[in-house]
């Protein structure tokens, strides 16, 4: 793993939580982004190196719904930036982690992600991330 790409954050209102972020960290979001395979719209905040990633539920039957009902908004998940994700789940599948996403599938932000099951990881659900277009 090569550094902390984002930290994603769960909340219920994203337009309330970009303004109170934009004071929070005296900066403006630089895009927001639907992902509609994962029933969310999220928004990007850059701070040095790293990211905040506010998600909102768009639907019923997203994670990020049922984690707000259950846990209330707050810390989500942890990124982290790799240089392949197919390559490093495959790593991480090898030392027993067990993998939410079997390969690399299109995130926000010109990204390919994929997720640990939290409950192979100390309950912290970890992402892993890299660039969408990587010619190598
Ligand atoms: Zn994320």
């Amino acid at each position: 793993m090569q550094k902390i790409e984002h930290i994603g954050i769960a909340v219920k209102n994203i337009e309330e939580s970009n303004k109170l972020f934009a004071k929070l960290l005296n900066t403006e979001h630089y895009k927001m982004e639907a992902v509609e395979s994962e029933g969310v719209v999220t928004s990007f905040f850059q701070v040095g190196e790293v990211k905040i990633e506010l998600l909102q539920a768009t639907k019923e039957s997203s994670a990020i719904h049922s984690f707000v009902e259950k846990k209330g908004e707050g810390v989500h998940h942890i990124a982290f930036a790799v240089q392949d994700v197919n390559t490093e789940l495959e790593r991480l599948k090898t030392e027993g982690f067990d993998a939410i996403h079997q390969e690399a599938k299109d995130g926000a932000d010109g990204k390919v992600i994929a997720f640990l099951h939290p409950k192979s990881t100390n309950r912290v659900l970890t992402e892993i991330c890299s660039d969408k277009y990587v010619t190598e």
